[in-house]
């Protein structure tokens, strides 16, 4: 941070802007200095007021307008913060703050059953995106054990098995794990049957090797693996491979791109993203 001292004229500035701001942090970032400074400056020069509270945020006032249909169990906070662009947490952080009773999570009076819906929504997050009904149900909201044991219960009845997915759909470099249950091998490690997203087959592979990184897609498909096109997530250009990619980006060290791809799955090059496209 600047050491230099803030003067009349900039904190003046800043007060002005404190009145009309939707957030603080919107000035903050503006300016050099940090924030503890800039309220001493205010302060110091006698233009501090308390009514500088700043007024919420469209996020907050997102939220209060729901107020009703949270309690009610008509939206759910997943769905609302999906609605107005925020975490699902944020929601329940926010119905904490101003005392809003998520329906999905705590009850008053009398207590309501979970809806097999809100059950079978979990499900088919867990099926979509691998992990646990637990990881499930917070990523959606509703982490609330009642939900989760629920959920588990329902599973039961439809004999629906969670624990197939509970590695699915992690990629590392090529593979992308298939839902299945991993198979004990040695004293720590499991095989799994993952895709080869290079040729689409389909193999039995070591977990701990693809975490590690040392596997990274099928022998064939790592040989070819200077030949698999690679795209920029932004502008969905395409590359005939890495290397031309790295030839026409004028990026030097093309094993650490390559050895990057592999292991993140990704490659960040001046706030541009580039994935293998298949
Ligand atoms: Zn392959």
């Amino acid at each position: 941070m600047a050491k230099t001292k803030i003067t009349l004229e900039i904190a003046t500035e800043i007060a002005e802007r404190f009145k009309t701001c939707e957030t603080r942090q919107d000035v903050y970032k503006d300016y050099p200095y940090n924030q503890s400074s800039i309220l001493y400056a205010l302060k110091r020069y006698g233009l501090w007021f308390n009514k500088y509270k700043t007024r919420p945020s469209s996020i907050v006032v997102a939220v209060l307008e729901h107020r009703e249909m949270l309690e009610n169990g008509s939206i759910t906070a997943y769905e609302l913060s999906k609605r107005i662009g925020c975490t699902p947490v944020y929601v329940s952080v926010l119905a904490k703050k101003y005392s809003i009773k998520l329906f999905f999570t705590k009850h008053r009076g009398k207590r309501k059953t979970v809806p097999d819906e809100v059950a079978q929504q979990i499900i088919d997050h867990l099926k979509e995106h691998g992990g646990t009904v637990n990881s499930s149900s917070r990523a959606l909201g509703m982490g609330s054990q009642r939900v989760q044991q629920a959920t588990r219960n329902y599973a039961r009845r439809i004999g629906f098995e969670a624990k197939v997915y509970r590695v699915a759909h992690q990629r590392y470099g090529l593979w992308k794990i298939l839902p299945g249950i991993p198979e004990p091998c040695y004293t720590s490690d499991y095989r799994v049957d993952a895709l080869c997203t290079g040729c689409g087959k389909t193999f039995r592979v070591m977990l701990c090797n693809m975490r590690a990184g040392v596997s990274s897609g099928c022998h064939v498909c790592r040989k070819n693996q200077g030949n698999i096109p690679i795209m920029c997530r932004e502008t969905q250009e395409i590359y005939r491979s890495i290397m031309s990619m790295t030839k026409d980006l004028e990026i030097k060290n093309y094993t650490s791109v390559r050895l990057t791809l592999d292991k993140e799955g990704i490659f960040e090059h001046e706030g541009f993203t580039y994935v293998y496209s298949k």
